[in-house]
């Protein structure tokens, strides 16, 4: 199915053809900066509301204490923990969720790996059901650490896809999903590549004050169409 375009979109671009163009420009990147799935978990918690380099400031705290793991956060002494994680921002309220998370997988299972067992609807209307982790939390969750298929929606993706396309930066998240995953074959690597790409284009180009010259879909995006009009 073709992306629905606001109508004035050069040649109906879909979504699996932006990816492409980005691929080709970007190359594959298929990323999320974690070693293991406690650390892609954390990171994921700890980047709401912050910049990935605060994250890694205070991931570098964590593994300074020897501590990016979900299960030793558990057992940590709250205040320390909070010091840990200031550099991330909301640190009391980080600290706090990643204990509840910890105490709700230890409370309920073996282990991180048999609840990122589960399928991926089951496993996502858990995680949602815990404090502090949201759509697009969970989805991270999901598809960097499960390794599952669920297409992210982050800041990046309403940018891009209001400027490309039209489509309303607050449309709700899941009817997003639903758009976006009714469109593009539902494939692990594909997510992974597809989110990581929409973050370059992000962070080269499609800025808050949009860098369209040099853009690598420029020709196809209603917003730099509108622009040379
Ligand atoms: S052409 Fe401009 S507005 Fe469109 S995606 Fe590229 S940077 Fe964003």
């Amino acid at each position: 199915m073709a992306a629905r375009a606001c109508g004035c979109v050069k040649d109906s671009l879909t979504y699996y053809m932006m990816y492409k163009m980005l691929r080709n420009r970007f190359g594959y990147l298929d990323w999320w900066p974690g070693e293991t799935n406690d650390e892609i978990i954390i990171g994921a918690i700890l980047t709401q509301q912050t910049s990935w380099k605060n994250v890694e400031r205070a991931l570098a705290n964590l593994k300074e204490s020897h501590a990016v793991n979900l299960k030793k956060i558990g057992r940590m002494n709250l205040k320390k923990l909070e010091n840990l994680l200031k550099p991330s921002g909301f640190y009391h309220q980080k600290a706090r969720r990643l204990k509840a998370i910890s105490k709700y997988i230890y409370n309920n299972y073996i282990s991180l790996d048999e609840l990122l067992s589960k399928d991926r609807v089951s496993l996502r209307k858990e995680l949602l059901s815990l404090d502090g982790v949201g759509k697009e939390t969970a989805d991270s969750i999901i598809l960097y650490a499960a390794e599952k298929p669920a297409f992210v929606v982050d800041a990046y993706a309403r940018r891009i896809l209001n400027r490309v396309y039209g489509i309303d930066t607050d449309i709700e998240y899941d009817k997003l999903c639903v758009m976006i995953e009714g469109a593009i074959k539902r494939d692990l690597g594909l997510y992974k590549d597809f989110h990581a790409q929409l973050v370059e284009l992000g962070k080269r180009h499609c800025r808050l004050k949009p860098v369209c010259k040099g853009c690598p879909i420029n020709e196809h995006c209603a917003y730099f169409i509108s622009l040379t009009k």
